[in-house]
């Protein structure tokens, strides 16, 4: 059994770059699970799996959860170190597996943003088409050479599903299937730690300060 963390909040409260910035100062202490670049790598490997998830990743809808659980929980149960999931569970159902499978959460980290904030990071995310590493058209986190990404000099792309009505559907899909997956974690007695994502630059460093503890 490893300890798990779980980043938790809408599509675009900052999780993937939060933990981009772990990554960079604590490379080899955890194991990152990120959901939707594995189902993004599937899609672009064109495998049974990136086949079956494309139609709903692409209309903003969740996954179905059987093949979610079989591709994440072996992945934590495989892990020797701190396991951090970001985007998983993502619903009721999933928070359920992943206990049912003696794998309860040892803390989840809920990243809190507004609506209309997520609305306009969406407009001006950008991501490597290689690596998936995010970047911004405006002036927070901004590629060194325009277009490129930093980390690996693949080509930025804007993802399919940050158009607006796709992100507004994203967020419907959160406020009814996620979020319940707080309450269900919290009488499992997983501990809840908020972050406030509304401002930029307030995150990052609460962040690094939670996980000093593992
Ligand atoms: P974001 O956090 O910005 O919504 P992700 O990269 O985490 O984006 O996920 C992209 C898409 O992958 C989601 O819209 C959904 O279709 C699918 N997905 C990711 N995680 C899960 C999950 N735990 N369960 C079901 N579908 C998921």
């Amino acid at each position: 059994m490893s300890n798990v963390v779980v980043l938790f909040g809408k599509p675009g409260a900052g999780k993937g770059t939060r933990l981009s910035e772990l990554q960079q100062e604590r490379k080899d202490d955890f194991e990152v699970i990120s959901v939707g670049n594995l189902l993004r790598s599937e899609r672009k490997n064109k495998t049974h799996l990136g086949r079956k998830a494309e139609h709903y990743m692409n209309s903003g809808r969740l996954v179905p959860d059987e093949l979610i659980n079989e591709m994440v929980i072996p992945a934590i149960k495989a892990s020797t170190r701190t396991v951090i999931t970001d985007g998983y569970p993502r619903t009721v159902d999933q928070a359920k597996a992943m206990i049912d499978a003696g794998e309860c959460p040892k803390l989840l980290v809920f990243f809190d943003i507004d609506d209309e904030v997520v609305v306009e990071r969406a407009k001006q995310r950008i991501v490597c088409s290689h690596c998936s590493e995010p970047y911004t058209t405006g002036e927070f986190k901004h590629p060194k050479v325009e277009g490129i990404c930093d980390k690996c000099g693949g080509k930025l792309v804007r993802r399919s599903d940050d158009e607006e009505a796709t992100v507004r559907e994203r967020l419907e899909v959160f406020m009814n299937e996620t979020l319940p997956v707080v309450s269900t974690l919290m009488k499992a007695g997983v501990e809840v730690v908020t972050i406030d994502s509304n401002i930029e630059g307030h995150a990052p460093k609460m962040f690094a300060e939670v996980m000093k503890r593992f």
